[in-house]
């Protein structure tokens, strides 16, 4: 016998968790499974820390941004801790960058975020920290901020448990199946699941549950690693002395000020291999590390030596734009993708996802990520990950 609830969601990364949490809010019934255990490191939910910001290449994400302080500061409160530590962003556009400085700047103005241009002088003034090649141009945003990912993602999980969400770890789901009567019938180890819409929020493993509808993404996994430094003098890193940052070139590099411990975090952005997320491996790439250390010491001379490294997934879209919308043709089935940029938005993806999954109004234009959009589905559409 199957068992019927409201809504199942199918991976408890950050956007399945929040989904979770936003359904169970409304009173809904909802199951949601995880093949591996709560708060693993297979996915890119894990590890200490992701940048939230307003500083974007469009204007729909920059608002969008705006939604997510507003949803990230209703979890504080919900949960009664402290998530974001704000401490300032960096965008640093060296001379010829390959990622256009007016592309953020006409989108922060058009939304009315301020923020200020700063050149190499500008910057040494304010953080000495840095190195920078002359005629570097600097976009100092003060309200970026720091949010923690593994124990984000665990606090969501907890509020969605909170207003009455079942959660089931080691449950993979198998199949899916829509159903000629309506709704979605989903097949686990433990037995089978029928619910009104299913909301696919599996990330790297997306396409595996969609195989069932005949539906197939153009996602690229890839795997990312950062990497731990320890300064000499980790009080100059400190949060109140050192923004986030994020080189803004190709290749293209972010990092962030000493956080829970003395040591500073840095990776390479789109610097991975495309792996099968089933057949990576969790080994230190020492290629990677030495790449991101060069960059470091020329750019960041005291951050010292690299101590650790950690593996991370990407999961992109060609066109790096978030997936979030029903799959069309199988209406039931609701697919959440934050294409290796979405934990900022993950409060914000699950009231979305938990929107279009209950049929409401969303608070924003969901057109840009649609699954039927060019970016998704012309075999032609020229990748490009670096926004
Ligand atoms: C190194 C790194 C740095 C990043 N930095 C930032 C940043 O600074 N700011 C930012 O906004 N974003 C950042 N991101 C991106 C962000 O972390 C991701 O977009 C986000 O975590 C994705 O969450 P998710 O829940 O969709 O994916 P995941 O956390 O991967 O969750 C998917 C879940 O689905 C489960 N699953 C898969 N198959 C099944 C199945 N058959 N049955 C049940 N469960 C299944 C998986 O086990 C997994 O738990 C970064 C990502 C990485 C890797």
């Amino acid at each position: 016998m199957s068992e019927r609830v409201d809504y199942v969601v199918a991976g408890l990364g950050a956007l399945g968790s929040a989904t979770c949490m936003e359904l169970a809010r409304r009173g809904h019934r909802v199951v949601g499974l995880e093949r591996f255990e709560l708060g693993h490191s297979h996915g890119a939910s894990h590890d200490t820390s992701r940048i939230l910001r307003h500083s974007y290449h469009t204007p729909g994400y920059v608002r969008l941004t705006q939604q997510a302080y507003v949803d990230w500061a209703r979890l504080e409160r919900d949960a009664g801790t402290e998530l974001v530590t704000v401490v300032g962003g960096l965008d640093l556009f060296p001379p010829g960058a390959a990622i256009s400085p007016l592309d953020y700047t006409t989108s922060l103005d058009e939304v009315g975020i301020r923020y200020e241009v700063l050149d190499r002088a500008g910057v040494a003034q304010r953080w000495p920290q840095f190195s920078l090649p002359e005629g570097t141009l600097a976009l100092f945003q003060a309200d970026a901020g720091i949010v923690p990912a593994g124990r984000g993602t665990r606090v969501m999980q907890e509020q969605a448990r909170r207003h009455g969400a079942d959660l089931r770890e080691l449950s993979p789901v198998l199949a899916v199946q829509e159903l000629d009567a309506g709704g979605v019938e989903v097949t686990t180890s433990a037995g089978a699941l029928r619910c009104e819409r299913l909301v696919v929020c599996a990330d790297a493993w997306a396409n595996d549950l969609l195989r069932g509808l005949g539906v197939s993404l153009p996602l690229e996994v890839t795997l990312e690693q950062v990497t731990y430094f320890r300064p000499e003098r980790p009080a100059d890193f400190a949060p109140d002395r050192l923004p986030l940052w994020i080189w803004m070139d190709d290749p293209s590099f972010y990092g962030f000020p000493c956080y829970g411990e003395a040591t500073v975090k840095a990776a390479q952005d789109c610097g991975g291999p495309v792996v099968d997320p089933d057949r990576r491996t969790a080994d230190r790439d020492a290629a990677m590390e030495a790449v991101l250390a060069g960059h470091l010491a020329r750019m960041l001379p005291g951050s010292g030596a690299p101590v650790r490294s950690l593996r991370c997934q990407y999961t992109l879209t060609p066109d790096r734009d978030l997936v979030l919308g029903p799959v069309p043709g199988h209406e039931p089935v609701v697919v959440g993708l934050g294409a290796a940029h979405g934990f900022k938005f993950a409060p914000t993806l699950g009231r979305l996802l938990a929107d279009v999954a209950v049929g409401d109004r969303t608070s924003c234009d969901l057109t840009p990520f649609r699954l039927d959009r060019p970016g998704l589905t012309d075999p032609a559409y020229q990748a490009h990950w670096l926004v």
